[in-house]
């Protein structure tokens, strides 16, 4: 069966409640008739409840950008699985580059919080990528195979179904800069990982697991990138933030657009 796209806005920290509610509000009819595409947005944790309302009863996804993967307790300033359920979103980023490099969270802290998310039934786009140097010194794959291994440290790729997890290739140099990967270099990334988790997960769990490509994504460029094999649709920043563009992108993800892949 066909993986089902996905369009993904990550807001960042973006947004207060009232342009949260005026955001949805404009999305909603922009993106009435997108079929076939599942859509999400990453909300800043402030915003996310009026996201979760807004969204309700509507297909769109609400998710968190973060959380820690311990239930409760002396954590000052995090925010549990549970803690997002009780919201009622569904979903959440895990590992995001930012995450990683502004707040230095460690590949262990990241398979912990995938498989937390697993285990709690919050589907994690798990965000993995390498640097410009790391890409020059031509050590992409090892460094993102080795992201993508770690999580199933943690993960239990026999125990779950492909549906359950959700990968982000983002090549960090792409991330806000304006500068994106070639839909052949994406396609070669995300082909890859989607290889390796073969080998991890066996032919059908990789054949079900959706991989998206991030980093600056935006109405003009993402046609081509999508439209690759193994590229399922995208995580999306700062053309997120306006809900005209991103209902562009979602349209053009749909199946039945010229964009989808
Ligand atoms: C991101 O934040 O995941 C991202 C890809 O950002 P941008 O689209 O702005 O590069």
């Amino acid at each position: 069966m066909a993986r089902r796209p996905m369009m993904a806005a990550n807001w960042k920290m973006n947004k207060l409640i009232r342009e949260a509610e005026e955001y949805v509000k404009e999305l909603l009819p922009k993106i009435s008739s997108a079929e076939g595409v599942d859509v999400a947005i990453f909300a800043p944790f402030t915003s996310l409840l009026e996201v979760v309302r807004a969204t309700r009863e509507t297909p769109v996804l609400a998710g968190a950008q973060n959380f820690y993967y311990e239930d409760s307790g002396a954590f000052t300033g995090e925010v549990s699985a549970p803690m997002i359920e009780d919201v009622g979103a569904g979903a959440v980023i895990v590992g995001h580059s930012e995450r990683r490099e502004i707040f230095g969270e460690t590949d262990d802290v990241v398979a912990r919080k995938a498989a937390r998310a697993v285990s709690a039934g919050l589907l994690p786009i798990v965000c993995v990528g390498e640097t410009k140097e790391e890409r020059d010194a031509g050590s992409m794959w090892e460094k993102v195979s080795g992201q993508v291994r770690v999580v199933f440290e943690r993960v239990d790729a026999g125990g779950i179904r492909g549906e359950e997890i959700v990968f982000a290739y983002e090549p960090v140099w792409a991330i806000g800069t304006g500068e994106t990967a070639t839909p052949e270099d994406a396609q070669d990334a995300i082909g890859r990982i989607r290889g390796l988790l073969g080998e991890i997960g066996g032919e059908s769990f990789a054949e079900q697991v959706r991989i998206l490509y991030g980093g600056s994504i935006k109405p003009g460029n993402v046609d081509d990138i999508i439209a690759k094999e193994d590229v399922d649709g995208g995580l999306v920043g700062g053309a997120s933030l306006e809900a005209a563009s991103f209902a562009e992108l979602v349209n053009g993800a749909a199946p039945d657009s010229s964009g989808g892949g």
